[in-house]
Parts: C-alpha cells; sequence; structure tokens
C-alpha cells in the first residue's frame, strides 16, 4: 500500500497484536528492576542513581555548567565591570549586583560592592558567561553543593564566587592567577 506520507510508521502483525509488545516492555522493565533489587538485597550497588547529597557524581562531562566563578584581575580585585548584562539576560533572576565607584581607579571605576547569585533559582542555562563582556563570569564543571533547606543559604556571594576555582577543567588562565588553581571547598 502507498504511504501517505514519506515517513508515516508501518506496523506488521506483530506491533498490531500489540499485547505481545505490552508483554516485551514489561519484560525489560521487570527484569531492570528485578536485577537492581537483587543486587540491593546483595548490599551491591545496582542503579545508576546517585544517593545525594550523601553520594556525590564524579563523572560529570567536561562541558557541564556548575559552579559559577568571578574572575579577578591581576590586583586581586574582581574583573566585572558592574554593567548588569549578565543580571538582564538571566532568565531566572537570580543574579544581584550592587554596584559601586571608585574614581581614583580610572581604567576600572566602576566594580560591584555586591554581586551574589540564589542557587536556588539558578537554571545553569550559561547565558550570564555569554552576555558578559568582560569574561568576568564563568562556569565550571564542579556543582555547587547546596543542600538544604532554608533557601536564604543558596545564594553565593561573592567572596564565594571569586574564591571558587576549577578544580581541572580550566580551558584558559584565569586573570591574576598566573598559574593552576587548586580545589577550595566552600
Ligand atoms: S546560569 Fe542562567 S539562570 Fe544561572 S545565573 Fe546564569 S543566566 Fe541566570
Ligand atoms: S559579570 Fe560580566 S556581565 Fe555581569 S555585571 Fe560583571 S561585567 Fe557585566
Amino acid at each position: 500500500m502507498k504511504k501517505e506520507y514519506w515517513n508515516k510508521p508501518t506496523m506488521d502483525l506483530w506491533d498490531r497484536l500489540y499485547i505481545f509488545e505490552v508483554i516485551r516492555g514489561l519484560c525489560i522493565t521487570g527484569s531492570v528492576f528485578f536485577g537492581n533489587m537483587w543486587k540491593w538485597l546483595t548490599f551491591r550497588k545496582g542503579a545508576l542513581t546517585a544517593y545525594y547529597p550523601e553520594e556525590l557524581r564524579a563523572d560529570y562531562s567536561s562541558a557541564n555548567r556548575g559552579r559559577h566563578l568571578l574572575t579577578t584581575r591581576a590586583d586581586g580585585k574582581v574583573q566585572c565591570v558592574s554593567c548588569n548584562m549578565c543580571a538582564t539576560v538571566c532568565p531566572a533572576y537570580c543574579i544581584e549586583i550592587q554596584s559601586a565607584a571608585d574614581f581614583n581607579d580610572p581604567f576600572h571605576p566602576k566594580s560591584p560592592d555586591r554581586f551574589e547569585i540564589d542557587y536556588s533559582r539558578c537554571i545553569f542555562c550559561g547565558f550570564c558567561v555569554e552576555a558578559c563582556p568582560e569574561d568576568a563570569i564563568r562556569m565550571s564543571k564542579d556543582t555547587p553543593n547546596f543542600p538544604g533547606f532554608d533557601r536564604e543559604n543558596m545564594w553565593a556571594t561573592q567572596d564565594l564566587l571569586m574564591n571558587w576555582q576549577p578544580a581541572s577543567d580550566a580551558a584558559k588562565s584565569y586573570p591574576g592567577s598566573g598559574q593552576a588553581h587548586q580545589e577550595v571547598h566552600p
């Protein structure tokens, strides 16, 4: 029979009987379930589920967008010029910046006095990194460890963002570092 359109699905007799495909699916699901259950009963880890926060995954992709980092200049001050572009583009509205002015520093008169990210709302899209004209904010593949019952504790402060250093995935050197960073856990 001629197809009505080129990729119209075709069903053979086996598909049309339907119930056998349902049984086949149940067998696959059941074998995985009982296999995992047997491993669990014999004190082995079966499923791939990570029991967060007691257990942290270590196999994130190198392209994973995890922790935000605020880069610094050679003098140790924050690279950010407080332009607010990251906060403007952020779809979760979770970046808060309070600007300060230092007119004794003609090359960097404006910088954040307070730069905070609310990790209870961040969706790790990376738009803030893309929008930054100063390479002042980056994301490393490390993940923020913020489990808790109080949202107030899920704010990453400016000090934390400046001191979270990537473990090994620094694609390029970080301003002011001049050397490989060591992992610093909050
Ligand atoms: S990663 Fe996305 S949601 Fe998170 S702070 Fe950046 S722009 Fe906002
Ligand atoms: S991190 Fe970048 S985009 Fe955000 S305020 Fe600072 S300079 Fe602007």
